[in-house]
C-alpha cells in the first residue's frame, strides 16, 4: 500500500498532520514538540506513528500515577455515569469526601476547591489580603514573593511570580508585591524589619520547580515562618508542583518542619483531571465569608471523585516508600552517568522531582538535551535554560527507572556529539 498515512508519519515524525493542524488553528503561545501522543499506559506514551516513549515529564509533574491508571479510570467512569456538575449552589458528596480526606492528611481544617494551580494561588492571595484587611485595615496589603518563583499565569499570580518576562507587556499590573532572592534568610529578615507592619503574606515554593528545581533550605523557611508570626502575616506554601507525594511525603512542608498558614495544591492532585485546592485553618478560612470568592467548576464531582482516589493511592506507605527508593536509584544512576560524561555540575531536587544543572560549557543548552532525550524515546522537562528536569510517575518500577537511565545515557551521547559538532 503506497503512501498510507501511517507509513508517512513513521518515516518522518515531523510530518505529523496533527502537529501541522496545531499551527493553523491554535493561538501561537505554545510551541509543542513535533510528536503527538495518542495513547498512554502506566509510565509509557505512544505517538501517532506507534513509537513508544518512557514518560519522565508526566505532563509537567502531573501524571503522578502514570497514564490510564485502572483505579482512576474506574473512579472517573463510575462518577461520569452518576453526576457531572451541579455548581456551588449545591454541594456534592465527592467534594465533601475529598475535603475530609485532605483535612485528615494535613494541617488543614478547611478547603476551597478550584481548577488549576494559578486559580488556587489567586484564591490564596486574595484570602491573605482579606484576612489582613479585616484584622488590620487596608494598609496591610504587601505581599512578599521571590525571584524565579512560578505561581501561575493569571495577572495577579504571574506578578507574584519572579520572572518579569512573563508579566511584562500586559498593561497595568496589580501592585503591592515585592521580590527578594530565594534562600536568603537574612534578606527576608531585614525586609520584614522595614516592611513587616504593611505585609499581609509571604508566598513561596518549598522547592522552586519551574525556576530550576531548587529546594528551600530549612533555615530559609524557618525564618519566613518566624517573620510571619512576628508581624501577623500569613505564610503561603505553593505546593502545586511539590505536593501529592512528589517529595516522598504527601506534602513537602512535613519534611521541612514548618507548617504554613495556607497551602495550595494542584498538578498531581487530579493526576491529569483538572482540580486544585487551597488548604488552611479555621480562623483564616472564616474570613472568606459567603459571596467573597467562588468558582463555577471548582469542586465539581468528576474532578473530586478522581482526586479522592488519587489521594487514597498516593498517601500510602507503599507509594511514598517507592518515591524514596526510586529517587535514590535515579540519583545514583545519573551520578554514575555523569562520572562518565561530565555533563552536569549539580544534581538536586526532592524525591522524584530532580534537576540536573548543565556544566557552564553547555550553558543554555537544556532544550537541546531534552530534544536528544525525545529522539531516544525519553520524555523530559527543562527548568530554565540550563537545567534538565525529571518528574517520573511516583509508582514507576525499578526496571523502568533502569530503562530510563539507559535512554538518558544514549541521549547524553547524542547531545554531546551534536554539541561537539557545533562547538
Ligand atoms: C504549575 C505551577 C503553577 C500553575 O499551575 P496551573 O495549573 O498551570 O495554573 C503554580 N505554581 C507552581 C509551583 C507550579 O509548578
Amino acid at each position: 500500500m503506497p503512501d498510507s498515512p501511517t507509513a508517512e508519519t513513521r518515516s518522518d515524525p515531523a510530518a505529523s498532520r496533527l502537529r501541522d493542524l496545531h499551527d493553523r488553528v491554535m493561538m501561537p503561545n505554545y510551541a509543542p514538540m513535533d510528536i503527538v501522543p495518542v495513547r498512554g499506559r502506566g509510565s509509557w506514551l505512544w505517538d501517532e506513528s506507534g513509537k513508544r516513549y518512557l514518560d519522565f515529564a508526566g505532563g509537567i509533574a502531573v501524571s503522578a500515577l502514570g497514564h490510564a491508571h485502572p483505579e482512576l479510570v474506574k473512579a472517573l467512569t463510575e462518577q461520569a455515569g452518576k453526576l457531572w456538575h451541579v455548581s456551588n449552589l449545591l454541594t456534592n458528596a465527592p467534594a465533601l469526601e475529598l475535603a475530609r480526606k485532605l483535612c485528615a492528611a494535613t494541617f488543614a481544617e478547611k478547603v476551597f476547591f478550584a481548577n488549576s494551580g494559578a486559580e488556587a494561588n489567586e484564591a490564596a492571595l486574595k484570602l491573605a489580603r482579606r484576612v489582613a484587611h479585616d484584622r488590620h485595615g487596608e494598609d496591610k496589603h504587601e505581599i512578599l514573593a521571590f525571584d524565579n518563583a512560578f505561581h501561575g499565569r493569571t495577572l495577579f499570580t504571574v506578578c507574584a511570580g519572579g520572572q518579569p518576562a512573563y508579566s511584562r507587556g500586559f498593561g497595568p499590573v496589580p501592585s503591592g508585591i515585592s521580590h527578594l532572592p530565594y534562600n536568603d534568610p537574612a534578606a527576608a529578615a531585614k525586609w520584614f524589619e522595614k516592611n513587616g507592619e504593611r505585609t499581609c503574606a509571604v508566598i513561596v515554593e518549598p522547592c522552586q520547580g519551574e525556576g530550576g528545581v531548587t529546594p528551600a533550605t530549612r533555615k530559609f523557611v524557618q525564618t519566613l515562618r518566624a517573620c510571619c508570626d512576628r508581624y501577623d502575616a500569613l505564610l503561603i506554601f505553593d505546593e502545586v508542583q511539590t505536593g501529592m507525594g512528589r517529595s516522598g511525603s504527601l506534602y513537602l512542608y512535613e519534611r521541612l518542619g514548618v507548617v504554613p498558614d495556607i497551602l495550595t495544591t494542584a498538578k498531581a492532585l487530579g493526576c491529569g483531571f483538572p482540580v486544585s485546592a487551597v488548604l488552611t485553618t479555621d480562623p483564616i478560612a472564616g474570613h472568606l465569608v459567603v459571596g467573597s470568592h467562588g468558582s463555577t467548576f471548582g469542586g465539581n464531582p468528576m474532578a473530586c471523585a478522581v482526586a479522592g482516589k488519587v489521594l487514597e493511592i498516593i498517601n500510602s506507605p507503599e507509594l511514598l516508600g517507592n518515591v524514596e527508593q526510586r529517587s535514590q536509584q535515579l540519583i545514583a544512576g545519573i551520578e554514575a552517568l555523569n562520572a562518565k560524561h561530565g555533563l552536569f555540575s549539580e544534581i538536586r531536587g526532592i524525591g522524584l522531582l530532580l534537576g540536573c544543572e548543565l556544566e557552564s560549557r553547555y550553558a543554555g543548552k537544556a532544550r537541546n538535551l531534552l530534544s536528544a532525550c525525545t529522539e531516544s524515546g525519553l520524555l523530559t522537562l527543562v527548568a530554565g535554560p540550563g537545567v534538565l528536569r525529571l518528574a517520573p510517575p511516583l509508582n514507576i518500577s525499578e526496571a523502568e527507572v533502569e530503562e530510563g537511565l539507559a535512554r538518558l545515557d544514549r541521549s547524553v551521547e547524542r547531545f554531546l556529539k551534536s554539541a561537539d559538532r557545533s562547538a
